[in-house]
């Protein structure tokens, strides 16, 4: 009689203390299995800076946009700025060696060490064949393809507005700054990118169809590529990233 209320006592309490376990991890922080590189693909506008800050605060990682490196150095006049300058403004890509520089001082920093996020690198076969023999490269790479239309690219650039601070997105129809012109997350000055303009996003399409879109093939045929339908709203597309990521990270 007593062991059976034993073993009644016992079924009981684990009857309580499984499903805590399982509610304790699923609400535990989200990690990637072990240093993962995730890149964001995908035409200019397609997305990746959106999606790119969520999944870096998702996962804890840094997010790394060459673009957004760019726009540092050309703010604050440094060489590197100075070079890069006139590549950007006509919509055309900036030279391997120079992006191949600049990114490799970035992601050899010590908070790269559990892993990163590439967004808008790499754009060249050049340039993802170098990333594959660099040292932080000998952990799991999971290429995340944003696909959109060209019709949706160019209205998307024709009302991005973007913080000059935090590289905050904003969408001048759908999410406007608040407060006119000024950034709701860090007070910065909220502007238009001057490559934003109609005529050099055709140009940066047609950059990307000819330089960056044979990266597609590239890593698919290495089986590292997921698509995503990016003409969705952000959330959808944020919901299927983070689902695949979990997925292929549960699989190591
Ligand atoms: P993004 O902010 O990613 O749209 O980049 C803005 C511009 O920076 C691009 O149109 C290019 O001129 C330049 N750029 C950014 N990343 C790269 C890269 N990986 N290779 C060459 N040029 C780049």
């Amino acid at each position: 009689m007593v062991r059976q209320i034993h073993f009644l006592i016992s079924v009981f309490v684990l009857s309580i203390v499984i499903p805590l376990f399982a509610l304790e991890k699923q609400s535990m922080p989200d990690h990637l299995s072990n240093s993962t590189v995730l890149i964001l693909l995908g035409p200019p506008g397609s997305g990746k800076g959106t999606q790119a800050k969520r999944l870096a605060v998702d996962y804890q990682i840094p997010q790394i946009s060459t673009g957004d490196l760019f726009r540092e150095h050309m703010a604050s006049g440094t060489d590197i700025g100075n070079q890069a300058k006139k590549y950007i403004e006509s919509g055309s890509l900036v030279p391997d060696e120079i992006v191949l520089s600049m990114l490799f001082d970035r992601i050899e920093k010590p908070d790269c060490k559990n892993g990163y996020l590439l967004d808008g690198f790499p754009r060249t076969e050049v340039q993802a064949e170098q990333l594959s023999k660099h040292k932080s490269m000998n952990t799991s790479v999971l290429v995340l393809c944003l696909d959109v239309p060209d019709e949706e690219i160019i209205k998307r650039a024709e009302a991005r507005l973007v913080c000059r601070q935090c590289g905050a997105i904003y969408n001048r129809l759908i999410s406007p700054p608040k407060d006119n012109g000024v950034c709701a997350k860090c007070g910065g000055e909220v502007y238009r990118r001057t490559d934003d303009d109609p005529e050099v996003v055709k140009k940066r399409l047609t950059v990307y169809r000819t330089l960056t879109q044979p990266l597609i093939e590239y890593y698919h045929s290495r089986g590292l590529l997921e698509h995503f339908d990016g003409s969705r709203l952000p959330d959808a597309v944020h919901h299927d990233l983070r689902q695949s990521i979990d997925q292929r990270s549960n699989r190591q």
